[in-house]
């Protein structure tokens, strides 16, 4: 599958320059891009924290061409989340650009139609990534076993202790009926402790997954990894992502064991 390109993409039609901007810390790169051009600019993306429309391009195109969005929004509101405040109502896209990565915010609130319409779409492909979190209270037997008719990677995520019984049941169910290809997107330092994020992250480990842990930004963040929750301090959040997000370098040594150092990042840039 196509990897993604990380950052800004941009592109030109005519004298238009076109920019989409992924996060919100990478918007003064967008502006300076911006004032160079001596045409027009239009930009946008998640980046604008603005719902944004791009008439006649598909921006996620630019980014990673196998990729696709076959629903927008998301029914919950997660204080943590940008998706409410940038995607707008929920809605499923009939006619959706069929491609093997799949972007829903939540493809888990989908009508059951649209579930099979989208993945009878997806047979032809080898392997389906189901990309973002599936919702593990949505994770029901029924769409368990739709989407055990794709070849998939699934993820769910397991932002809160109080959804321990629920991903772990999604997990169980997955395992049985769709794939035992599963990925865990850990939130960590939202509301929470560095007891109870370990606590979640090993809960994972022992589940046989290595979890994919995720620092909470703020939905407007200048730069990346700036904010930190009174709980925890900077290096502790550090200390945490590298580890976790590194287990296959790091596994033999014990979390109380492992100091956080700037050269250990260095280190796994090479490989
Ligand atoms: S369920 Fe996921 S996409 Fe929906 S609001 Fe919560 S974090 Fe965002």
């Amino acid at each position: 599958m196509h990897t993604w390109r990380k950052g800004i993409a941009s592109w030109k039609c005519g004298e238009t320059l076109y920019i989409s901007v992924p996060f919100t810390w990478l918007m003064s790169e967008a502006e300076k891009l911006a004032n160079a051009h001596k045409g027009k600019v239009l930009i946008g993306g998640p980046g604008t924290m603005k719902p944004t429309e791009c008439p006649g391009f598909e921006p996620l195109l630019f980014h990673n061409p196998s990729a696709t969005f076959t629903s927008r929004g998301c029914p919950n509101g997660c204080q943590f989340c940008a998706v409410p405040k940038l995607e707008g109502e929920f809605r499923e896209i009939s006619d959706f650009r069929p491609a093997p990565i799949i972007c829903d915010n939540n493809f888990t609130a989908a009508s059951r139609k649209h579930q099979e319409r989208v993945v009878d779409k997806l047979k032809v492909f080898p392997v389906v990534d189901f990309n973002q979190g599936l919702e593990s209270g949505r994770f029901t037997p029924e769409l368990a076993d739709l989407l055990g008719n794709l070849k998939c990677k699934v993820r769910f995520a397991f932002d809160h202790v109080n959804f321990e019984s629920k991903v772990k049941a999604a997990i169980d169910l997955c395992r049985q009926r769709t794939t035992k290809d599963i990925g865990i997107y850990v939130l960590i330092g939202f509301n929470d402790t560095p007891e109870d994020a370990r606590y979640r992250l090993e809960l994972v480990r022992s589940w046989g997954i290595d979890p994919n842990p995720m620092r909470f930004q703020s939905l407007d963040a200048i730069k990346k990894n700036d904010y930190v929750s009174p709980n925890w301090s900077d290096v502790e959040l550090k200390r945490m992502m590298e580890y976790y997000s590194n287990l296959r370098f790091f596994r033999p040594i014990p979390y109380k064991d492992y100091e956080y150092r700037e050269d250990d990042r260095k280190q796994i840039a090479l490989f």
